[in-house]
């Protein structure tokens, strides 16, 4: 039936018949004006790949530290360690915050933070170590590639003696923050003192060649425009192809509120919801047949529009998100509950299941 009504797009026309799509068809999807059509395609493949069931991990996220040295103009969390707001948590304070975690009923926790200019690598082998031993079961998902680019640098080690010892002290698998848009063209005008694209691609490469899965982001809805989004995709498909390491894309909408991209008149609002469901199919789209999960941000979409993507090609709500504070910085809410998210996931006439950092279903609603 879709197959017979999307001849005028020669790059659906592969999709649904199974077939990689190259650069150039991810670029005409991007233009595609029937985004009906972009969408019900998405939602085709997400069928066939993964069935009905849509995923969620209890996650709590933790911050260390906003204590950055970095100054990322799309970024509102970051603080100068002079500055009455900055805080930097000790090990004790993290073995707290996993006890809460654990009484929330989360089975990961989820720890980024800034790129603090003064911690030895011991601070993360202490804090790793300290969570296993009282907590063995708690699953550390924790530092972004770009994180353990900036302590390698910091520390004088190289990325695999990073990645080693901080396995060796407990780290179970790597988020996917700080990928951003790996084109230099956008990335050198959203980041300042971050990594470049290919180095957090060569580091979470290695991160999988070393049994260390990770997810993976992409930021959009700021400066960029289709070409990077494309680009984007493309390079995650390579890495995905020889290391099958990234077990999820997680599309980040822009949260506009209190970054410099705002103050500076740079971007003056978020992107269209319609751009928002383009992405979700089109990422869909490009990774399919190598990445089975797309994941759907309901704290950055909100929790309706979220619903919506569900339908454009996605079919995991990341998680709980318990203390979220990056994107509560620009302005979202980021607390929910389990219930919640198995009832909104109900509501659209899916099938929730509570997942693992792995995708393994725990629970079924
Ligand atoms: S995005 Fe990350 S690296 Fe950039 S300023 Fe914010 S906390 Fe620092």
């Amino acid at each position: 039936m879709l197959e017979k009504l999307v001849k005028d797009s020669k790059a659906l026309e592969k999709a649904i018949a199974g077939e990689e799509l190259t650069y150039d068809d991810g670029m005409e999807l991007m233009s595609y004006d029937n985004i009906y059509m972009l969408g019900a395609a998405a939602d085709l493949i997400r069928q066939k790949s993964v069935g009905q069931q849509v995923t969620f991990a209890a996650s709590y996220y933790m911050n260390y530290t906003n204590v950055c040295a970095a100054s990322c103009q799309m970024c509102a969390f970051y603080r100068k360690g002079t500055e009455s707001d900055a805080y930097t948590l000790t090990a004790k304070d993290i073995e707290g915050r996993v006890t809460m975690a654990k009484n929330l009923g989360a089975t990961e926790v989820h720890i980024v933070g800034g790129f603090h200019p003064e911690l030895p690598l011991e601070y993360y082998e202490e804090m790793f170590k300290t969570i296993k031993k009282s907590h063995p079961e708690m699953h550390i998902k924790a530092l972004t590639a770009a994180e353990v680019f900036f302590i390698a640098r910091l520390t004088k080690n190289s990325v695999k003696e990073v990645l080693t010892r901080l396995k060796t002290a407990g780290l179970d698998t790597m988020p996917g923050g700080g990928a951003e848009l790996f084109h230099p063209d956008v990335r050198n005008k959203i980041v300042r003192g971050k990594c470049s694209g290919q180095e957090w691609l060569d580091t979470i490469e290695q991160a999988h060649n070393l049994g260390i899965k990770s997810n993976v982001t992409m930021l959009f809805g700021h400066i960029e425009k289709p070409e990077h989004i494309i680009d984007h995709l493309v390079k995650i498909r390579e890495v995905q192809k020889r290391t099958k390491g990234f077990l999820t894309l997680i599309p980040l909408k822009f949260s506009l509120d209190n970054t410099e991209l705002e103050k500076k008149g740079l971007v003056t609002s978020e992107s269209a919801s319609t751009y928002d469901l383009r992405i979700t199919a089109v990422s869909r789209l490009m990774l399919a047949n190598q990445l089975d999960n797309i994941s759907v941000y309901w704290v950055a979409l909100g929790k309706k529009l979220a619903q919506v993507a569900l339908t454009y090609g996605g079919n995991d709500l990341v998680g709980t998100a318990f203390s979220e504070e990056i994107y509560k910085a620009a302005g979202k809410g980021t607390n929910s509950s389990i219930i919640e998210l198995a009832n909104m996931i109900k509501e659209i006439g899916r099938e929730p299941a509570q997942r693992d950092t792995f995708f393994k279903v725990l629970k079924k609603f």
